[in-house]
C-alpha cells in the first residue's frame, strides 16, 4: 500500500491518503508535547512505542469484539487503518484519580474510585479542550444521544479489557484517553492507546510509566516507553 499526500499533521502523528479512499496511512513521530502545546520535547522511539504498542491492543480489543480503525502494522512507524470521521471528543475513563481531576476536585492522586468514572473533553485546542456532559454534546452536535450511549458502553469495554490486560504485565490502568470515529456509519475505536494516552503506574514499586515521566521531569522517559513495550510484546 502507497502513501500519497499527506492529509493531516497532528501533535504526534501525521495521516497519508491512500490510493484506496477507505484507508490512511498513520505515521508515528517522536515528537511530544503536554499542556495543550505549551511544553514541547521529542522522546526518542517513542513512535515506534505507540505504534507497535497501540497495534497490539488494538487487536486484542477486537478479539473481544471492539471494532477499531486497525486493519494492519505496516512498519515500526506506520499502520494501515480505516480512514474515519472523528468525533470531536476526547472520551477519558478513569479508574483512579489523578491529572486534571485531581487538580479540578482536590482529590489526591492515586485514589481508587469504586467504579469508572467516565469523562468527555470537547477536542478543541483553542478552547483549551473544556469538559462536557452529554447534555452540552447534544446540544453542540457532536454526537447524537444514541451514538453516546454506543460510545460509552464501548468505552467501560475497553476499560476493563485494558485493566486485566495491563494488571498482567504488572501496570495498574490509572486513566486513558481514547476517541472514536463513524466509518460506514459503524461507531468504531480509532487514534491510539499507549504510555502517551493512558497512566500506567507499576503494580510492585507504584512509578509512574508513561507521558507523566516527560510532563513533570521525572527523568527515564524513553527508558520507561521502551519498558512498557517489552512488557506489551511479551505478553
Ligand atoms: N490525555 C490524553 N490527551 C489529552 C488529555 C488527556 O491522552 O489531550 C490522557 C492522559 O494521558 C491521561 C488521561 O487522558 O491518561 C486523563 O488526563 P487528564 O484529564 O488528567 O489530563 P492531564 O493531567 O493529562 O492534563
Amino acid at each position: 500500500m502507497q502513501k500519497l499526500e499527506q492529509l493531516y499533521e497532528g501533535k504526534a502523528k501525521k495521516v497519508f491518503r491512500t490510493d484506496d479512499p477507505g484507508l490512511y496511512i498513520v505515521d508515528y513521530k517522536d515528537d511530544a508535547t503536554a499542556f495543550n502545546g505549551v511544553k514541547k520535547g521529542t522522546i526518542a522511539s517513542k513512535g515506534i512505542v505507540n505504534n507497535t504498542m497501540s497495534a497490539i491492543i488494538f487487536e486484542m480489543l477486537e478479539s473481544k469484539g471492539i471494532p477499531t480503525h486497525l486493519v494492519k502494522l505496516l512498519s515500526d512507524r506506520e499502520t494501515l487503518v480505516k480512514a474515519v470521521k472523528i468525533f470531536p471528543l476526547e472520551v477519558i475513563v478513569r479508574n483512579a484519580a489523578a491529572g486534571s481531576f485531581s487538580k479540578r476536585y482536590g482529590m489526591e492522586e492515586g485514589h481508587v474510585f469504586t467504579k469508572p468514572c467516565l469523562e468527555f473533553s470537547y477536542k478543541n485546542d483553542d478552547l483549551g479542550d473544556p469538559l462536557l456532559n452529554d447534555d452540552h454534546i447534544v446540544a453542540l452536535g457532536l454526537a447524537s444521544e444514541e451514538q453516546l450511549a454506543v460510545i460509552r458502553d464501548y468505552a467501560l469495554r475497553i476499560n476493563d479489557a485494558l485493566k486485566e490486560f495491563f494488571l498482567e504485565i504488572g501496570l495498574k490502568l490509572i486513566d486513558f484517553k481514547i476517541e472514536f470515529g463513524l466509518c460506514d456509519g459503524e461507531i468504531i475505536l480509532a487514534d491510539e492507546i499507549s504510555p502517551d494516552t493512558c497512566r500506567l503506574w507499576d503494580v510492585k514499586t507504584n512509578e509512574k510509566m508513561d507521558k507523566d515521566r516527560f510532563r513533570r521531569d521525572l527523568g527515564n522517559v524513553e527508558e520507561t516507553y521502551q519498558e512498557v513495550l517489552k512488557r506489551v510484546k511479551n505478553k
